[in-house]
Parts: structure tokens; C-alpha cells; sequence
């Protein structure tokens, strides 16, 4: 039983202990980041070019089955899987960790919604944590950023007033306290990641009483098996179901 676990995520790193040896796990990352932290097992690194390279690798590499474990905003790749994964008769499983509970928060669809939230309100002091490849979207906004990404975006993205904060979770709750109360922010921006690894700045923000502006995530695509816990992914790999 060979298994291809698409990651860049806790989740997949996480899945990859629990069926290592037992079950032969090929974990894939994007190489997007330097110093990755990496999977027990065999991993490649890289994209895989599109679709039709990636399914002609899954019959190269003899994968039996396909754990999408990719971040819930990774969306193209996780269409691509879903659609590569329908075509080959492959069996494939979405691994998508619960979202926060977002009532709380002003939800927005998109992160050119987020910004002309931040406007509307006159918000001038932002934290921004929605990723590298959102900033653009603030790009023309006058408030003040801190922005916070694992790399530094290309500089015609960015706003005019900000202050870059190179960096990588997991973040404890008393960190975040101190940097939204140092930085005197006003608004959270981020996305609907999920998880424990990030969710301290929303419970500094509570204790502030800083409002988030929460983007919420991508659909998945329609039809496909979705769990959304390390061990009901472990039961689908050595169950061949649920
Ligand atoms: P994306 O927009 O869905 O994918 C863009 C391209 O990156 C894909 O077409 C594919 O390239 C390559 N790719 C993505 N995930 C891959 C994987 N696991 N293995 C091999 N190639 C992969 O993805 P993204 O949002 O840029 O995220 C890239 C990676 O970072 C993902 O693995 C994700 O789990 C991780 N990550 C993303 C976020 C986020 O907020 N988006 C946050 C934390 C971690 P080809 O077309 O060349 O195959």
C-alpha cells in the first residue's frame, strides 16, 4: 500500500508518523518555504508541473491511494487532486481541519472584501496575517500594517505604511497579547486556517476586544470524501473506509 500525502500542514506531517512504516507514505510539499519541517518517511519536494505530470507520477510511483492534507486556502491544488484523483480511479480523501467558529468575527469572502472593510471602518492600524499572497490586496489602502508572513512578499505588493514581521507558527497566546498591544493594533485581518497552531492571536484579540476580519475559506470541490481529524484519515488509509 502505497500512499501520496499532499502537505505543508501539521495535519499531514502528523499523518505521516501515525501510518509510518506500516503503511509506505510518500509525502509531497510545494517547496515554497525555506527549511521546511519535514514528514517522518520518504518526501518530494516541488510541484508536480500540472495535472497531467502529476497523474502520469502517480502511475510512475504506483500510489494506490491519495491523502489531500494541504492547507484548506490551497485550493488550486487541492481541485487538481480531486479532479487528477477522479480521472485515474484513485482513491482520495480530503483531510481539511475543522474552520474556527467565525460568528464572532466580521466574515468576508475574499481578501478584497477584507480591505474594503478596513476602509469602510477607517481602520489604521492593521494586523494583517492572511498570508503573502493576500497583501496585495491592501496594496493601496493608507492605514498602517504589520504584516506577518513566512516570506516576504514582492515589495509593489505591499501598502505603503507597513512594518514587515518575518515569522512561523506556532504562536502562544501571551506573544500575541504583547504584539497587538505593542503595536496599538486596531483590527485583525486573517484567514479561516483552522487549527491550534495559529489560533492564539484570535483569543488575544477577544481579550483586546481587537474585532477580526475573518476571510473565509474556499470551497471544496463538490463529491469529495472529506474528514477532517489525523485519526479518521489514519482509519480511511487502513480501513480502505470509514
Ligand atoms: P495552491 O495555490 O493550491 O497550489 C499552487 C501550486 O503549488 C500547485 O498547482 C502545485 O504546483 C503546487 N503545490 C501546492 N501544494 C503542493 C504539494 N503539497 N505538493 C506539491 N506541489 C504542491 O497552494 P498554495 O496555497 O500556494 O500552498 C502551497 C503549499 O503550502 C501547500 O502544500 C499548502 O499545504 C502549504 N500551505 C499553504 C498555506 C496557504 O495559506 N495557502 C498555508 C500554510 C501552508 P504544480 O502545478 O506545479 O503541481
Amino acid at each position: 500500500m502505497r500512499v501520496l500525502v499532499l502537505g505543508g500542514t501539521a495535519e499531514a506531517r502528523a499523518l505521516a508518523e501515525r501510518l509510518h512504516p506500516d503503511v509506505e507514505v510518500i509525502s509531497s510539499l510545494a517547496g515554497r518555504v525555506p527549511n521546511p519541517a519535514l514528514p517522518v518517511g520518504q518526501v518530494r519536494i516541488g510541484g508536480f508541473g500540472g495535472a497531467e505530470p502529476m497523474r502520469r507520477w502517480l502511475v510512475d510511483n504506483r500510489v494506490d491511494a491519495v491523502v489531500d492534507a494541504t492547507h484548506p486556502f490551497a485550493a488550486a491544488m487541492t481541485e487538481r487532486a480531486a479532479r487528477v484523483c477522479a480521472d485515474s480511479g484513485l482513491p482520495h480523501l480530503v483531510l481539511a481541519r475543522p474552520p474556527w467558529d467565525s460568528s464572532n468575527f466580521i466574515a468576508v469572502g475574499s481578501t478584497a472584501e477584507a480591505a474594503e472593510v478596513i476602509e469602510h471602518h477607517r481602520y489604521s492600524r492593521v494586523f494583517l496575517t492572511s498570508g503573502r499572497s493576500t497583501v496585495r490586496a491592501f496594496a493601496h489602502s493608507s492605514a498602517w500594517f504589520l504584516i506577518r508572513v513566512v516570506i516576504a512578499p514582492v515589495a509593489d505588493a505591499l501598502p505603503m505604511r507597513h512594518s514587515l514581521l518575518l515569522s512561523r507558527g506556532p504562536y502562544r497566546y501571551h506573544d500575541e497579547l504583547a504584539l497587538m498591544r505593542d503595536h496599538r493594533i486596531h483590527v485583525l485581518v486573517t484567514k479561516n486556517s483552522g487549527g491550534e497552531y495559529t489560533r492564539a492571536k484570535l483569543d488575544a484579540a477577544a481579550a483586546l476586544y481587537i474585532p477580526v476580519v475573518m476571510v473565509n475559506r474556499p470551497p471544496l470541490p463538490s463529491g469529495v470524501r472529506t474528514v477532517s481529524t489525523v485519526d479518521e484519515a489514519v482509519t480511511w488509509v487502513v480501513n480502505g473506509q470509514l
